[in-house]
């Protein structure tokens, strides 16, 4: 057992030893090439033994298709330069091809003359199969997105024109039934005008939806505070049928598309005032807040409240808590805010309890992509 103190270590020794640990292959090599000093990883990663490259050219590792990357990097290295995180390709021992990250640094002599090269090799084989899958998978889901918005796209729009004809003749068959008010005809006419109508909606928001996706923005100057004061009023008849009321407070003026903000706001609000308890006069309270790089906007309700088990839900297309003859609605209203949110660069989200009222928050950069 060694007990007294270790000696130390010398300075080459020492190098020599986290040379040979590391996991990174590390050799060196004179200007034409040749090698003079191959670490335990470089055979771990290339397969070849010290002995069997240690006096070899390097050029033994350069897959076919690059066979003038060594000598232009030994010129490189020739004139001072210093080459970091070459992404590259070599070939193995057993003929199979490796992804490595190349940093290759001059060597000196005593006087200071480049006498060769000292280069550390990483396998980057495991990240570049991880960054191809991640780039395939991000392609797919554009892709797929992309699908998804122009299947929107012609579905609500080709389906316009059947259903305006739909609901023309239906309303003039209800005409038609007017007087026989309760019979069978009249309620099944009657079923077909609501039907019309539901749908009508469903693709005028879908098409809402899809437009928001490929539409430009243009940006202006939007000062929200006259902007939801505006849209207070628009929404006067729900306002007015609820006997809402509303508080504005220090609300910014933000850089954004002013009819894509209004739409928003739009939302917000008769969601606030829709979704409101019956036992309770609906009460909306929109505020700002500077946030330092943005902006946050908070519409709070003293409505039903959401579980907030559902808050992620709620912004997906379709999705409602609530059926269609307790609150009317599409599900698409909140998709449309987060879309439009998330094209400014900011984000949206709920904070709330059931029965507690909602807290719709969001942001929006000051300086927008
Ligand atoms: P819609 O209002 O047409 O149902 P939205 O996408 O705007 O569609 O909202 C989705 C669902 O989120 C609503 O059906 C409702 O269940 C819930 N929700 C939205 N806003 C509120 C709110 N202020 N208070 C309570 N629930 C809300």
């Amino acid at each position: 057992m060694v007990t007294g103190p270790r000696p130390a270590l010398r300075a080459d020794a020492l190098l020599a030893a986290i040379v040979d640990s590391s996991d990174d292959a590390i050799l060196s090599k004179d200007l034409e090439g040749t090698i003079t000093s191959w670490n335990v990883s470089a055979q771990r990663m290339y397969g070849y033994s010290a002995q069997e490259m240690i006096g070899r050219n390097v050029s033994v590792l350069l897959p076919p298709d690059r066979p003038a990357e060594i000598a232009e990097i030994l010129r490189r290295i020739s004139s001072g330069e210093r080459i970091l995180h070459f992404e590259t390709t070599r070939v193995r021992k057993n003929g199979g091809l490796i992804d490595v990250s190349l940093s290759v640094s001059p060597v000196r002599d005593e006087q200071g003359t480049i006498v060769g090269a000292s280069t550390i090799a990483r396998d980057i084989t495991e990240l570049k199969a991880i960054d191809q899958e991640r780039q395939q998978y991000t392609a797919a889901l554009e892709r797929s997105n992309r699908d998804l918005e122009s299947f929107a796209y012609v579905v609500s729009h080709d389906l316009a024109e059947p259903l305006r004809m739909i609901s023309s003749f239906s309303q003039l068959l209800s005409e038609a039934y007017d007087e026989k008010p309760g019979s069978d005809g009249a309620t099944y006419i009657g079923y077909i005008v609501e039907g019309a109508a539901r749908m009508r909606a469903l693709i005028d928001d879908l098409l809402t939806y899809s437009r928001i996706g490929t539409d430009v923005l243009n940006f202006a100057e939007v000062d929200l505070h006259d902007l939801v004061n505006e849209t207070w009023l628009m929404l006067r008849d729900i306002v007015g049928e609820a006997s809402a009321t509303i508080d504005v407070a220090d609300l910014p003026c933000v850089v954004a598309d002013p009819i894509k903000m209004r739409q928003v706001i739009q939302n917000l609000l008769t969601n606030a005032v829709k979704f409101r308890r019956p036992d309770r006069q609906p009460h909306v309270r929109i505020f700002g807040s500077d946030g330092g790089e943005e902006w946050t906007v908070t519409v709070e309700d003293n409505g039903i409240g959401i579980d907030m088990r559902h808050a992620a839900r709620i912004f997906d297309l379709f999705q409602r808590l609530h059926t269609r003859s307790e609150y009317p609605g599409t599900g698409i209203g909140l998709s449309i805010c987060q879309r439009i949110v998330e094209r400014h660069g900011g984000r949206i989200w709920v904070e709330s309890r059931e029965d507690a009222g909602s807290r719709f928050v969001l942001t929006l950069p000051k300086s927008p992509l």
